[in-house]
């Protein structure tokens, strides 16, 4: 893929594994990555079996970077919540890995709207 950063973590697809979406019927999640070099395409996922833990930033200058998209689901599925419109930062960091000093956070954002239905308990 064209931009991906490898500097990233290999990381397993937790969320998809870790029961999580168990509970939920349906899923309707777009993400728009702001930043350097941030992908300009809207992120969209209507299905549930195509979450994913971690998305990647497209920032060159950023260190292991992404949004923890899993982390959110994993909240929101715990709240019950069924609305979520919000900005959550990169994790990673801009700078030389082996100079601490010159470290700065990321400053890629990532616009998410999710909107989520829960299998009837019953
Ligand atoms: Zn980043």
């Amino acid at each position: 893929m064209a931009g991906y950063n490898k500097r990233m973590p290999q990381q397993l697809n937790r969320i998809v594994m870790d029961g999580t979406l168990n509970s939920v019927r349906a899923i309707d999640l777009s993400v728009l990555e702001k930043g350097r070099e941030a992908d300009p395409m809207e992120w969209r996922i209507r299905k549930v079996e195509a979450v994913r833990e971690r998305m990647p930033c497209h920032n060159p200058l950023c260190n292991n970077g992404g949004f923890l998209l899993g982390d959110l689901i994993r909240e929101l599925v715990r709240a019950g919540q069924t609305e979520y419109i919000g900005a959550n930062y990169c994790v990673g960091q801009e700078g030389d890995p082996e100079k601490p000093e010159t470290l700065v956070s990321c400053g890629t954002r990532f616009e998410v709207t999710a909107a989520i239905q829960y299998v009837p308990r019953g």
